[in-house]
């Protein structure tokens, strides 16, 4: 057994963690599940070898794609998320007392389970929150059947590959929105352009039928190697007009204390690099 973690996600270009000490691997019902610790990133769950999150960098990703749209939306009550088996996602959601309930849409019952043993720093507490509803399914079916209602829709799933693929189709999108709220928002996880500019472009172009506002965001996640890594936003309402002023009175108001997320960086976000810029469709 190698003493080093390497990613097979791209077919050029490798990252490898460290194992400093080997926790756990073995195969899921829908994954191969690892998780190890790694002197300068704590406890990493991998899926498939490739970096889900890990304690030490988890907060930027997890605060991007939760504050930006709950701070942009100003009046968010219901909030979908699709996938998100650590629970760091609903850690940083949960943590607006103005939500009522989060319904965490996940595939596989040994993330989470394996999460709340094992990686209880990420979510927190959140699994206990009275808000959270976990239900355990595939996110495409869950979306095709819902009522919606959702406020604001956080797809934080794997890569277009396996279980995740299906979360990145234009069928997929297309039920998201009808879930959504007037003036609801749609966020996404969607890799890193630098490597995976495709996979962002075809989202856009989804995003670009479907929306009267479509864009994406950035910030970067040093475990998601590669550069910057992109959201993209979806939403018919004029959310992304906010003021910085309006924004920063809204994150007082939340009272939250992101170590990454400021209403500044959250505006800047969205300013795209040419190399990103011509990604898009
Ligand atoms: N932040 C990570 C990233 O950017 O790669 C994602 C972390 S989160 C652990 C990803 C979760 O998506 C996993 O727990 C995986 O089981 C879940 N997932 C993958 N495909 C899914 C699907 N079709 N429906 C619901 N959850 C899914």
């Amino acid at each position: 057994m190698s003493d080093w973690s390497t990613e097979t996600l791209h077919d050029d270009y490798r990252q490898s963690l460290k194992i400093d000490r080997l926790l756990y691997d073995s195969e899921t019902d829908h994954q191969r599940l690892k998780l190890f610790e790694n002197k300068t990133f704590g406890r990493v769950l991998t899926l498939d070898d490739v970096v889900q999150v890990t304690e030490g960098d988890n907060f930027i990703y997890h605060e991007m794609l939760s504050h930006v749209p709950i701070l942009s939306h100003g009046a968010a009550r219901r909030v979908l998320i699709i996938g998100g088996g650590d629970g760091g996602m609903a850690r940083e959601v949960l943590k607006h007392d103005a939500i009522d309930e989060v319904v965490m849409v996940e595939i596989d019952a040994g993330v989470v389970e394996f999460s709340r043993e094992f990686l209880p720093g990420i979510s927190a507490g959140a699994f206990d929150d009275p808000r959270l509803k976990l239900v355990i399914a595939d996110g495409a079916e869950f979306i095709r059947t819902t009522e919606g209602g959702f406020d604001v829709i956080i797809v934080d799933s794997t890569d277009p590959v396996g279980p995740g693929e299906v979360l990145f189709t234009d069928h997929f999108y297309g039920h998201a929105k009808r879930a959504l709220t007037p003036g609801g928002i749609l966020v996404t996880q969607n890799g890193v352009p630098f490597l995976q500019g495709a996979e962002l472009t075809n989202t856009m172009r989804a995003f670009k039928a479907l929306f009267a506002d479509w864009t994406c965001y950035l910030a970067t996640v040093p475990t998601y190697a590669g550069g910057p890594m992109a959201f993209g936003w979806g939403t018919d309402g004029a959310a992304r007009q906010v003021s910085l002023e309006e924004l920063e009175a809204r994150f007082a108001a939340a009272a939250i204390s992101p170590d990454y997320y400021t209403p500044a960086v959250h505006q800047g976000a969205f300013a795209l690099p040419g190399y990103v810029a011509k990604l898009m469709p």
